[in-house]
């Protein structure tokens, strides 16, 4: 057998180090905020190269926080893609805004900048929320300038892009380090995981890390002096914080073997009639998921289950066509490319604790299944 990811991995690989850091939590009592907490925060903004992120408690109330704090509320109009999961809507919608879709890219399934850039022309939007699929960056080098003309604010969702890079400004930036503030969560199935629900806000301004920390604490400004009403409790615990220090440590090194895989994999898998995920120039996608795309899905990822492959389909609808998301308005035909990816995407077995000969019998299954042999 083998599944699409091994939860258990991470803390084997890490197993010293990760005790040695919950006992220290549990031994000093730090279980909400305190200085693993502090240091998370602080170690995880140098990485991404932003001045402030703010832990959470999950990635939906990262996102959902970040609009609050760059001022999104009932009325506005939030543009985003019908191609992602659930809770990148739901945080527009939990703001009283108004999503407005736009359909994605067909090579790498991000939002597709001609199309937010004709709404954002005809129409008043607050903020676009792009979405870094699979661990593939939104392009926002051309997004994020058009948006500020515009007077509109970028929020990112990276909760599936720990680390991965895209060209912006005639450089490059970390995902998450490009618009006004993102999203990242650590629920423990994403490239940065916890042992439980983890999230956290990163932004490159001052008065949103402001705002967020009120939000996200009962809009507490000191001891006892609420400042906010709408204030909640959303915080980041110590266990967590202590576990994702550790294993933040390993993000690069952990990214580096999801690449070498997706290379092992795109080798393997040339030539088969399937569309393989692309990288696009100036690019580093983190490989969160390895997602192919095939016609009679369902056969393949049945063949494969049969020969012990564990497979997963991210996402088998798109949300313009969900029945939570029904009174939106959408139909069913207006956006094509969403709607062709829901019928064909595959996430094949990925992980960086996945071994080269896994890889090699994934490929070699795949071979046979696809190729009708
Ligand atoms: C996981 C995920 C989230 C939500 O994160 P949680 O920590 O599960 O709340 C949001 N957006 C995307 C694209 C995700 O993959």
């Amino acid at each position: 057998m083998i599944p699409l990811l091994d939860l258990r991995a991470p803390y084997e690989e890490l197993r010293g180090e990760s005790d040695a850091a919950l006992r220290r939590v549990i031994d000093g009592a730090a279980f909400v905020g305190g200085p693993e907490v502090k240091g998370f925060e602080a170690e995880f903004a140098a990485y991404l190269g932003v001045p402030r992120v703010l832990g959470v408690a999950n990635g939906t109330d990262a996102l959902e926080i970040a609009l609050q704090a760059v001022g999104v509320g009932p009325g506005d109009r939030v543009l985003t893609v019908p191609f992602t999961f659930a809770a990148t809507v739901e945080a527009i919608v939990r703001c009283g805004a108004t999503p407005r879709f736009v359909d994605v890219r067909a090579d790498d399934l991000t939002i597709d900048v001609e199309q937010a850039a004709a709404v954002i022309e005809r129409e008043p939007v607050k903020a676009v929320l792009p979405v870094h699929l699979y661990g593939h960056g939104a392009d926002l080098d051309r997004l994020v300038p058009l948006a500020r003309a515009r007077g509109c604010v970028v929020i990112e969702d990276a909760a599936q892009a720990h680390g991965a890079w895209l060209p912006f400004g005639g450089r490059r930036a970390r995902a998450g380090a490009a618009g006004d503030a993102a999203g990242f969560s650590f629920y423990p199935t994403k490239n940065l995981g916890a042992m439980g629900d983890g999230g956290a806000i990163a932004t490159t301004r001052a008065d949103v890390a402001e705002r967020a920390r009120l939000l996200a604490n009962h809009g507490e400004a000191e001891k006892y002096r609420h400042v906010i009403a709408s204030g909640r409790n959303s915080r980041l615990d110590g266990l967590q914080a202590a576990v994702l220090r550790v294993r933040l440590a390993k993000l690069d090194e952990w990214n580096g073997r999801r690449r070498r895989i997706a290379a092992l994999y795109d080798e393997g898998l040339r030539g088969l009639p399937l569309r393989l995920p692309v990288e696009r120039p100036g690019y580093e996608h983190v490989y969160h998921q390895y997602v192919v795309r095939v016609a009679n899905r369902e056969r393949v990822q049945q063949a494969l289950a049969a020969r012990g492959i564990g497979t997963a389909i991210h996402y088998p609808r798109a949300l313009h066509e969900q029945e939570g998301f029904r009174s939106l308005g959408y139909r069913g035909g207006q956006f094509p490319v969403a709607e062709k990816a829901a019928a064909e995407v595959l996430s094949l077995p990925m992980s960086p604790h996945l071994t080269e000969s896994q890889a090699g019998e994934v490929i070699e299954a795949v071979r046979r299944v696809v190729s009708g042999s």
